[in-house]
């Protein structure tokens, strides 16, 4: 993945999406269909999301398989390496190769949700432990992702101590440790993502580091405010009214989701002097709306026709998962 984004052009831009394993084989099958479509979309790379404690661990490496070997498309595996423990690790990484998937995000994982206040009691601690035993064990095989938080990281509810200040120095350690890029959590106020890379750009460690926004499309209000909570990313005063205001009508909500996210593209591309070389969507599983924001956003190039209907045919995957 390091290679492919160095290599782009100059005002080259790329996309990428993040899929989850669907549960049932049914949801396995629909999301095939997807992915085959949404390969059209040219995304530099797929990643697979890796349920806490390994709980998907089979499901994602199937699907992570797939994406990599039967769509054909760069495909990156999430690994979380808390309440799990390293033969689960190994086990993933060695399937992985010998799947030809070269990438890997690795992650602490979240607290489990009963436990507010958490001492990991595990092979790992953090993801720097992670980085630093994928690079022990496998050497430069695999290129290494991080997560980044442009409004600071935030175990469970206790947002007492949230500051992306804070998370730095543990940032530059991961970064140390071999880690390759970064991808950020989602977030909806462009000026925080802004002020985010220029903290990170202010320090020698990260100045040249790879960063990649992560942006979530809107797909229902419910959806949007489950996941701004959880991920205790802030919402512009503007965007909170216009969403609730058309809280009751899933195709305006998604409609304006588009709008929104655009926007956010828009502005980055604009402030950031070509630093920025692309944008990473938790698509939910979804197309339409990713679609339609590339489409929309001039700076990813329009690669197929924009859908008409949002909400065409997006039921079956939702269903399942
Ligand atoms: P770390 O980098 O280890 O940081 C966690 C916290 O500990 C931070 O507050 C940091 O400042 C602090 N810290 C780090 N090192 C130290 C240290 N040595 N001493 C003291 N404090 C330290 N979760 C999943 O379960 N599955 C997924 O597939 C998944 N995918 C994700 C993808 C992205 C792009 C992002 C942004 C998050 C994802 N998550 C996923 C969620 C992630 O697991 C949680 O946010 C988790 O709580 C933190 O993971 P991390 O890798 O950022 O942890």
């Amino acid at each position: 993945v390091k290679d492919k984004i160095l290599s782009l052009k100059e005002n080259e831009r790329f996309v990428s999406f993040e899929f989850f394993p669907p549960k049932t084989d049914t949801g396995f099958c629909n999301l095939l269909a997807r992915l085959n479509r949404m390969s059209a979309l040219n995304p530099l790379f797929i990643t697979v999301t890796w349920g806490a404690g390994g709980s998907t661990s089979e499901k994602s490496l199937d699907l992570a398989t797939t994406c990599q070997k039967d769509v054909g498309v760069t495909t990156i595996l999430h690994l979380t390496c808390t309440n799990t423990n390293k033969s689960v690790i190994d086990q993933a990484l060695k399937k992985a190769k010998e799947n030809g998937i070269k990438n890997v995000l690795a992650l602490r994982g979240d607290p489990p949700r009963t436990e507010e206040y958490w001492t990991p009691d595990c092979d790992f601690s953090n993801a720097e432990d992670l980085v630093k035993y994928i690079r022990e064990t496998h050497g430069d095989y695999f290129c290494i992702g991080v997560a980044g938080y442009p409004e600071g990281h935030v175990d469970g509810a206790d947002t007492r101590n949230q500051s992306p200040e804070k998370d730095i120095p543990y940032l530059i350690r991961k970064v140390q440790a071999g880690a390759d890029f970064i991808i950020t959590q989602l977030f909806y106020d462009a000026s925080k993502f802004l002020k985010y890379e220029a903290l990170l750009r202010s320090h020698d460690e990260l100045k040249d580091i790879i960063l990649i926004p992560g942006l979530m499309p809107v797909t229902t209000y419910s959806v949007f405010k489950r996941a701004t909570k959880l991920s205790h990313a802030s919402v512009p005063d503007d965007i909170a009214q216009k969403l609730q205001e058309s809280s009751v009508d899933d195709d305006l909500v998604k409609e304006l989701g588009v709008d929104i996210v655009t926007k956010i593209i828009k502005e980055i591309n604009a402030k950031t002097n070509n630093r920025i070389k692309g944008y990473h969507f938790y698509c939910l599983n979804l197309e339409k709306s990713v679609a339609s924001i590339m489409n929309r956003s001039d700076v990813l190039r329009p690669i197929m026709e924009a859908p008409s209907n949002l909400n065409e045919n997006e039921n079956a995957i939702e269903s399942d998962t």
